[in-house]
């Protein structure tokens, strides 16, 4: 447990940074607190990035939070090493940065494609405000767009550009968009929606190379079977790395992200780690997950301030995120491939649906909604509750939802 003599140097931030940042305050921290950030921005929304056009930066909290609450910004400011015995950060410009605790949000970075050409100009990936603006600064009538992965960004910026009236083309090398994450129920309505919005989805295909146009951007995105798809903007969506290389230079334990225990604790004494960048457990399961999402960096930013402050630790939170796509409103609590059924209830093909995945006692491990806030709210309670379920009332839209519970709460 730390007291106001401790100083606490935050590197990244992002939306995991920043908040352990805020919270440090909440709860009556009078230390020094520097929130270290290589992006020229103040902390930021991301999800916005995705699914609105034009890269408006939505600021995380207001410009005058940061000096109000003692928070030193440092903005712009890459940290490129780390002394975890001593908690001492070099920063790009020479600078030392000397404090007691670090913790890490450094969140991930975009997959990079690994074919010829993908280097061309044209070819955007997609994280932060900038990537945003430039890549919707090319999109618009009579552009044509290629995503490579249907994965949820891919998605999102598929339906950004339909509504900014550009052709899109959306490539995926498995047999069906959303496979990491989503069900098929869900996976296959999403499909058949993009398509009704005019977007060609083309599934089971590899993308072999890009190539450029006279003008030397990219001109085509040339398919494994060797067809070859014209377009003037490429958008590669393929997933995201943490980043964890300070980390692992450090000495830190690291494993496809690094890692961290509930309180948020790294394998260094000193150094916490929250967000993208971790691979963390989940209450009730075995393992260690890596979750790319605003409410588990929330999560682990408030069990890294208890732990710093000696509170109770927060409860286990149901893993949650979100996606909107056209007038789609998505919300899925819970990890899809730990389920063994699924329950459907709604209609599947009228906008309005719920997927309950269950384990073979019949416990709710996920559930994935589209426009149904009552039915998400209910299977992230089940969720924690543990409750069982009777699939055949729960499959009944009719009926009211507590009616499909046999056992926990309702
Ligand atoms: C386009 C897009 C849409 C998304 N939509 C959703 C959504 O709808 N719902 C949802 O739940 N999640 C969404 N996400 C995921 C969500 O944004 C992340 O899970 C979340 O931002 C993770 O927070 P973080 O603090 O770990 O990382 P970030 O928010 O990425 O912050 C990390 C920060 O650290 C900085 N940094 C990295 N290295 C250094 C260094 N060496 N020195 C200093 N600073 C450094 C980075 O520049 C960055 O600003 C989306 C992500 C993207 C990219």
């Amino acid at each position: 447990m730390i007291d106001d003599s401790v100083r606490v140097a935050v590197v990244g931030a992002g939306h995991g940074g920043t908040t352990v940042a805020a919270l440090l305050r909440q709860h009556g921290f009078g230390g020094p607190v520097t929130l270290v950030g290589a992006e020229p921005h103040p902390p930021y929304h991301r999800p916005p990035l995705s699914k609105s056009a034009g890269g408006a930066l939505e600021p995380l909290r207001p410009e005058a939070f940061y000096a109000e609450q003692r928070i030193g910004l440092t903005l712009g400011a890459t940290v490129r090493a780390l002394d975890a015995r001593e908690s001492v950060l070099l920063l790009d410009d020479g600078s030392r940065l000397v404090s007691d605790v670090v913790v890490l949000a450094l969140g991930a970075r975009p997959r990079r494609l690994q074919v010829p050409g993908a280097d061309l100009p044209g070819v955007h990936t997609l994280r932060t405000v900038d990537d945003a603006r430039a890549l919707t600064g090319e999109l618009g009538p009579g552009r044509s767009l290629v995503v490579v992965g249907g994965g949820y960004i891919g998605l999102e910026i598929a339906s950004t550009a339909r509504r900014l009236g550009a052709e899109v083309t959306v490539v995926e090398v498995a047999e069906r968009v959303l496979g990491r994450s989503a069900g098929a129920e869900l996976a296959d309505r999403l499909t058949a929606r993009h398509r009704a919005q005019g977007t060609r989805i083309l599934t089971g295909t590899a993308v072999a190379g890009l190539t450029p146009a006279p003008d030397g951007r990219v001109g085509a995105v040339v398919l494994d079977s060797g067809r070859s798809l014209p377009c003037d903007v490429v958008l590669v969506g393929i997933g995201a790395q943490p980043c964890d290389e300070l980390a692992r230079s450090a000495g830190l334990e690291c494993d496809g992200g690094v890692l961290v225990d509930e309180r948020g604790r790294t394998s260094a004494p000193g150094v916490w780690a929250v967000g993208d960048m971790t691979r963390r457990p989940l209450a009730g399961r075995s393992g260690r997950f890596r979750l790319e999402s605003i409410p588990s960096a929330g999560e682990q930013a408030k069990q890294v301030v208890a732990d710093l402050l000696g509170l109770p630790a927060p409860a286990p939170e149901v893993p949650w995120f979100w996606s909107d796509q056209f007038d789609l409103k998505l919300k899925i609590a819970g990890l899809v491939g730990l389920g063994e059924t699924t329950v459907v209830r709604g209609d599947l093909d009228g906008g309005r649906f719920a997927v309950f995945h269950l384990d073979g006692a019949g416990r709710v491990v996920a559930v994935e909604t589209v426009n149904s806030p009552g039915e998400f709210m209910a299977g992230k309670k089940w969720m924690a509750a543990g409750s069982v379920v009777r699939p055949d009332a729960l499959a009944d839209a009719s009926a009211p939802l507590r009616e499909s519970i046999v056992e926990g709460a309702t």
